[in-house]
């Protein structure tokens, strides 16, 4: 990739910038970019490059992307538990595809750099107050008063660090050990194998033992495969917040490209993708794999403009589209798209994220979704690929592996009531370890669930 002549990591900034925060010290926020400028890039662009051939792969049809994570993460509910458990409930479902289906699984996190979040309204009332909208810990506080929804420029280094720290962590359980093919029985945690889910997963795991152990009495030496003792894992977030973007973007001399240096792989949000728009400039000039979420508005011919201008060599990897219509408008809005990509001749990733088309208030006032939508989007993503010949080639997923109470039905059938029990997000409804390997078990009719 050489780097476009008209584009400089700064030039968004001609460009209307939705969804961005004002901030009251501008000064103040000047000189927080300078100091993230002069920081560590969180990837090396080497490994962005890895994941666009990795993505490659899905775009042909070889392999299977899986992206989760957590809506927001928070500085709050930050520490080693959360971490490696949604890691974990990754590479649960990641090995039940692989060794049930011999489906090799890019496993890309939303996480270690998740924490903008594009709202729907500027504001937001409670008990006749009106206050600033929560924006992400990037940009201020989730409590209801006026000193925590004011944006503050120290939060965008409060984010790189909980950024760093949750890549060191993360690469460890990469590599580390943690994810050795041997070490399978110890991805099911007690809670879970305690339940009739956990056994099945403990089957399967007791399968994989046993073939590890046939090639090895063949003579396979597992001790010098290093793919059985270390996995590839990539982070995401959605390139929301420029400013830190920007900051974080480095010229590689070795690939003679920009890349953005906050993540793997960026995506550009719902709210975000005007073709015009500064979102839009940021990500076109960047090396990394970029993905684009479409909700039902999208028409075939922004979709088309917009891989023109982000995409424009048509290079296999570089676009991952996430479709996220509602499990209602899935099986109308989704075919022309494909078809019209299709016949453009262009192969990008296609992947379903069946979580934001599908988000309801519960009669007790929680932002929820009902895992039975959720699976009927799924249905709907798979089919209208089937009607097409096109590759439904991944899923994404707003999840969690710790036991939180916030989609409604699921493994633990939860109702209204239930949502309060343990509803910790401050955004969107994650499913969490159970409801999500249970939504991949219905989905691949794997022996797991
Ligand atoms: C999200 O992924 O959290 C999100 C806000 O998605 P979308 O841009 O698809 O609405
Ligand atoms: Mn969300």
């Amino acid at each position: 990739m050489s780097p476009l002549q008209d584009w400089r990591p700064s030039s968004w900034r001609s460009r209307a910038a939705l969804q961005l925060p004002s901030y009251p010290d501008v000064e103040a926020l000047r000189q927080t970019e300078q100091r993230l400028c002069g920081l560590p890039s969180l990837i090396f662009p080497g490994e962005a490059l890895q994941l666009r051939e990795r993505l490659a792969d899905v775009s042909r049809g070889k392999s299977f992307l899986l992206q989760g994570g957590d809506c927001a993460e928070s500085f709050d509910e930050f520490g080693q538990e959360p971490v490696e458990s949604t890691f974990r409930v990754i590479l649960q479902m990641a090995v039940v595809l692989t060794y049930a289906a011999a489906c090799p699984v890019v496993k890309v996190g939303r996480i270690a750099g998740q924490f903008a979040k594009p709202r729907s309204s500027e504001m937001e009332q409670q008990e006749g107050e009106s206050l600033p909208s929560y924006r992400g810990d990037i940009i201020n506080g989730s409590a209801f008063t006026a000193d925590a929804r004011q944006p503050d420029p120290a939060r965008l280094l409060g984010a790189y660090s909980h950024s760093a720290t949750t890549l060191n962590l993360l690469r460890a359980l990469a590599q580390g050990g943690f994810a050795d093919l041997h070490e399978v029985h110890r991805w099911t945690a007690d809670f879970v194998r305690r339940s009739p889910q956990g056994e099945r997963f403990e089957e399967l795991a007791d399968r994989i033992t046993q073939s590890l152990a046939f090639m090895e009495a063949c003579g396979f030496d597992a001790a010098r495969a290093p793919q059985l003792h270390a996995v590839e894992f990539y982070t995401s977030h959605e390139a929301l917040h420029l400013h830190y973007e920007e900051a974080l973007t480095r010229f590689s001399e070795r690939n003679g490209a920009w890349y953005g240096g906050s993540a793997h792989m960026l995506w550009l949000g719902e709210r975000t993708r005007q073709l015009d728009g500064a979102h839009v400039e940021y990500l076109r000039g960047i090396g990394n794999p970029i993905g684009v979420k479409l909700g039902p508005s999208a028409s075939a011919d922004d979709l088309l403009r917009l891989m023109d201008v982000l995409d424009p060599g048509g290079d296999p990897g570089r676009l991952v589209l996430i479709t996220r219509m509602g499990s209602d408008k899935v099986a109308d809005r989704l075919p022309p798209l494909l078809r019209a990509v299709h016949r453009a001749g262009r192969r990008p990733v296609w992947c379903c994220d069946p979580m934001h088309g599908n988000t309801v208030t519960s009669s007790n006032g929680y932002k929820t979704r009902d895992f039975e939508r959720i699976l009927q989007e799924l249905q709907g993503f798979f089919a209208a690929h089937g009607q097409e010949g096109t590759y439904p080639g991944g899923l994404h997923f707003e999840m969690t592996g710790q036991d939180v109470t916030e989609c409604r039905g699921g493994a633990q059938a939860l109702t209204d009531e239930g949502l309060a029990a343990r509803y910790r997000s401050a955004c969107d409804p994650r499913l969490n370890g159970s409801t999500a390997r249970r939504a991949w078990s219905w989905l691949f009719g794997s022996p797991t669930c």
